[in-house]
């Protein structure tokens, strides 16, 4: 859907469609109607990512977002800045979009291996904790 300002609460970066404010527990982040992009201020990717269900709110077709993560030089929809392209330290093959002042941009299907990562991160811990009270 084209941008404006009385429908949509963001206009996205990456294909200059709306964007529409979404909802999970306390976190409300912004989604693109068009390219299903997700805007995350500040550090609310992260809250996200901790809270259970919230791969719900990346509803876009991965393959979607592949197709737009081509396009990597996109402008901060708050200030018009050149965002950073930026590798997630633990899982380099998830690339986002960084303003250091005001959040970061995912395509759609990134938030969901974003936090998929968490769950694998999170068994590994149970099962390095067992093994700890097996063999001390
Ligand atoms: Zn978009
Ligand atoms: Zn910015």
């Amino acid at each position: 859907m084209e941008h404006n300002p009385e429908n949509h609460s963001l206009k996205c970066p990456k294909c200059q469609h709306g964007m529409v404010e979404v909802e999970h527990g306390e976190v409300v982040i912004d989604r693109c109607t068009n390219c299903h992009g997700l805007w995350f201020d500040a550090d609310e990717a992260h809250q996200l990512k901790s809270l259970p269900e919230s791969h719900a709110v990346d509803i876009g077709d991965p393959k979607e977002g592949w197709k737009w993560d081509s396009r990597v030089e996109i402008d901060c929809p708050h200030c018009g800045k050149r965002m950073e392209l930026t590798s997630d330290a633990k899982q380099k093959h998830i690339w986002y979009e960084i303003c250091h002042d005001h959040g970061m941009f995912m395509d759609a299907g990134e938030f969901a291996d974003f936090k998929e990562e968490n769950l694998l991160d999170w068994f590994k811990s149970v099962i390095k904790g067992d093994r700890e009270t097996v063999c001390p």
